[in-house]
């Protein structure tokens, strides 16, 4: 397998202002064709540092890629510098100053001298034009080894990646295609999981896996290998076949879905309707369900009910629940779920009452305590959850608690 590295130039880069984006959209890129990529570097405007990188990665890698420095301007020093990196003249194009002046022109403007900069290019090496801006790109065969150089601008390197890079490297790397599947699992924790499915997905060497954490749930990477999509995508699915028969219905998502998809799925295929009122989650749960477009289906009504007398008048809690248990409690929560069933007239009806913070915790119902209720023609009821987190977490994870709840409902009837 070619392994490849990734060269970020520019000082901007190292400033918490600007972000370098270019080295993991060229690593989606290159994982897509089998090319592993092994490090990334970013490198400020610094002629020294920027040759001993280009030196050492060429090196280490097969494929080197740079992106940026090169502009037209003194601090622009890529083509330079990788010129004389690997031993090479720079060669002067009076069609590519041409070029540059004519697209000048159709701005209607005159170009600039220091454009002229812009058209020298390694000797020997694949100019690789650029549509969208004024620096061509290159590519350098070095015996065995590859050394690619694109301009900075997502919006300029992206289509001269696509369009000249990609399939060159392609054809390089060989028939071996990697292709990603992610599932998410609710309700168990990262080592939980881990333990579980390590014996499962061991035994396949083609296949890397990672489970991480996010947010709220716990998601497998599963990273297939294979000789084209087909072979690489079946091997995928048969380890998250194995997943899912070994976790049952903490698996939510098979294929990377959000919670809110596979609820409105569930619903869609059974032409059930739903309901939504929220105390806590301000209206995050129904946004994120109408977030899905043809939610409307079976997305009939949200009610954001804060003030006791809300609960009240628009979901029929009687205040004597309320004054006895508390505006966040099992009672409060299963009344309002059941008040909103019988006021959208659905299938289902989710509430959530709780106490987002960072103010308004109590020794008995400290910050993070949620109380979420379900309903539906049969059986009203709720549970309690304390979550850890700021505000934000608290009420994304209440939202994610409530779907996951409906869902696991849905799937026992
Ligand atoms: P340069 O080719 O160095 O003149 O870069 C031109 C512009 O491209 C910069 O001002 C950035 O906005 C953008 N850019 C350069 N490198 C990157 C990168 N690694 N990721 C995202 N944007 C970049
Ligand atoms: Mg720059």
């Amino acid at each position: 397998m070619l392994s490849a590295e990734i060269i970020a130039i520019g000082s901007e880069l190292l400033t918490p202002e600007k972000t370098d984006t270019n080295g993991l959209w060229l690593t989606g890129k290159l994982n897509e064709i089998g090319i592993e990529v092994k490090l990334k570097t970013i490198v400020g405007d610094d002629s020294l540092r920027l040759e001993e990188t280009i030196k050492d990665a060429l090196k280490r890698s097969d494929v080197v890629i740079t992106t940026g420095g090169l502009g037209p301007t003194e601090d622009d020093i890529t083509r330079q510098i990788s010129a004389r990196a690997i031993g090479r003249e720079l060669v002067f194009h009076e069609e590519i100053v041409e070029h540059l002046r004519e697209r000048f022109r159709a701005w209607g403007r005159e170009m600039p001298e220091i454009n002229k900069r812009q058209a020298y290019t390694i000797e020997g090496a694949e100019i690789l034009p650029n549509p969208n801006g004024s620096a061509v790109g290159m590519a350098v065969g070095i015996g065995e080894k590859f050394l690619i150089i694109l301009p900075g601008p997502p919006r300029e390197n992206q289509p001269m990646f696509n369009d000249f890079v990609f399939q060159k490297l392609r054809e390089k790397a060989g028939e071996i295609v990697f292709r990603k599947r992610i599932l998410k699992v609710s309700g168990l924790g990262e080592s939980a999981v881990d333990e579980a499915i390590a014996p499962i997905y061991s035994a396949y060497n083609n296949v890397s896996t990672s489970i991480l954490f996010n947010k709220s749930e716990v998601e497998v990477h599963l990273t297939a290998q294979g000789a084209n999509d087909i072979e690489a995508d079946a091997l995928n699915a048969e380890i998250a076949a194995k997943i899912v028969e070994k976790l049952g219905i903490a698996v939510f998502s098979t294929e990377g879905e959000e919670m809110e998809e596979v609820v409105g799925r569930l619903l869609t295929e059974r032409s059930e309707t739903l309901s939504v009122a929220e105390s806590c989650t301000g209206g995050l749960i129904s946004q994120r369900l109408t977030d899905i477009s043809g939610s409307s289906r079976y997305f009939i009504e949200g009610v954001i009910a804060y003030a006791n007398e809300a609960k009240t008048n628009a979901l029929n809690v009687s205040p004597e629940i309320i004054e006895q248990n508390g505006a966040v409690s099992a009672e409060t929560a299963e009344a309002m779920a059941k008040g909103m069933r019988a006021r959208a007239k659905t299938n289902y009806a989710i509430s959530i009452t709780g106490i987002a913070g960072p103010t308004g915790g109590t020794p008995e119902k400290p910050v993070g305590t949620v109380f979420i209720g379900y309903s539906d023609e049969k059986l009203t009821k709720s549970f309690k959850i304390v979550l850890p987190g700021d505000r934000f977490l608290i009420r994304w994870r209440s939202s994610q608690a409530a779907l996951d709840y409906l869902r696991r409902q849905i799937l026992k009837k």
